[in-house]
């Protein structure tokens, strides 16, 4: 075979790989084949092969155990404060994530905001720089926000579930957020947020308590403790798989978002 056509056929073969990949980690499962992307309609659950039982979520290469997210008593008392979580947070050594941290992550925004959006954790932008989502893909969230949904940024509140960067950026592991939890719960009881979005398959399956295809999930409603529950893709999956249908579906999901924290009573700033 011509060493170049061979060099190509390589070079397609790593790039298929890498894309299969991420779209493993991302859980979607089912591919369309026409328009080469997932289809919300079409997708469902992934099933073993018969006469195979289903592996457990956390026997899964990619997918962290998954600790049902249950309603907890809150330490904070009945009507908590960001500050007074952040206070009781101090500089906390609850999980082994606090051994390679630069430093907490807590959140970011409006604390009496109506749209709260949460990822599964800080990634080395965020650790470097005390802020979540400031990478390319919180400069793209951002985006989203301001020019998509026309609101500012300020206006609504961000954070994670856990708030200390996983090394390599691996997704939390259970007891990593079983530790957390409580801070992610007293930080909602403060904010009182009108819908909740959840930005990708791993929050949306710690914050849901059971591992999803976030291709099946995304764009329906769920709850999360009382509050409306919107996922969608993470804004780093956009940024990979940055097609046009992958921004419409995203697009739509945060439209919801907007319209269903609207008719709760919500209110944002331009
Ligand atoms: S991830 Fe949460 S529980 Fe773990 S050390 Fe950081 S703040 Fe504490």
């Amino acid at each position: 075979m011509d060493r170049s056509l061979a060099a190509d056929l390589h070079d397609a073969l790593a790039s298929a790989r890498e894309l299969v990949r991420e779209w493993f980690e991302e859980g979607v499962e089912i591919f369309e084949r026409s328009a080469g992307g997932p289809k919300a309609s079409e997708a469902r659950p992934a099933r073993a092969p018969a006469g195979e039982p289903t592996r457990p979520a956390d026997e899964r290469p990619g997918v962290a155990a998954q600790a049902p997210l249950l309603p907890t008593p809150s330490p904070f008392g009945a009507a908590p404060t960001l500050e007074a979580v952040r206070e009781v947070l101090g500089d906390c050594t609850r999980c082994r994530l606090a051994e390679g941290r630069t430093q907490i992550v807590f959140g970011d925004g409006n604390p009496d905001a109506d749209l709260l959006f949460i990822g599964e954790g800080p990634g080395e932008q965020e650790d470097l720089q005390g802020v979540p989502f400031v990478g390319r893909a919180g400069e793209l969230l951002t985006s989203m926000i301001e020019r998509g949904l026309g609101i500012a940024r300020s206006s609504v509140y961000i954070c994670n579930i856990v708030k200390c960067r996983p090394p390599q950026n691996r997704t939390p592991l259970a007891d990593e957020v079983d530790a957390c939890r409580v801070f992610l719960d007293g930080q909602i009881d403060a904010v009182r947020p009108k819908v909740i979005v959840a930005l990708g398959k791993p929050a949306t399956s710690l914050l849901l308590g059971r591992d999803v295809s976030i291709t099946r999930v995304r764009g329906t409603w769920q709850e999360y403790r009382g509050t409306p529950l919107m996922p969608t893709f993470h804004p780093a999956f956009v940024l990979r798989q940055y097609t046009t249908e992958i921004r419409r579906l995203v697009w739509e999901d945060l439209k919801a978002a907007l319209v269903r924290a609207r008719e709760r009573g919500g209110r944002f700033e331009d």
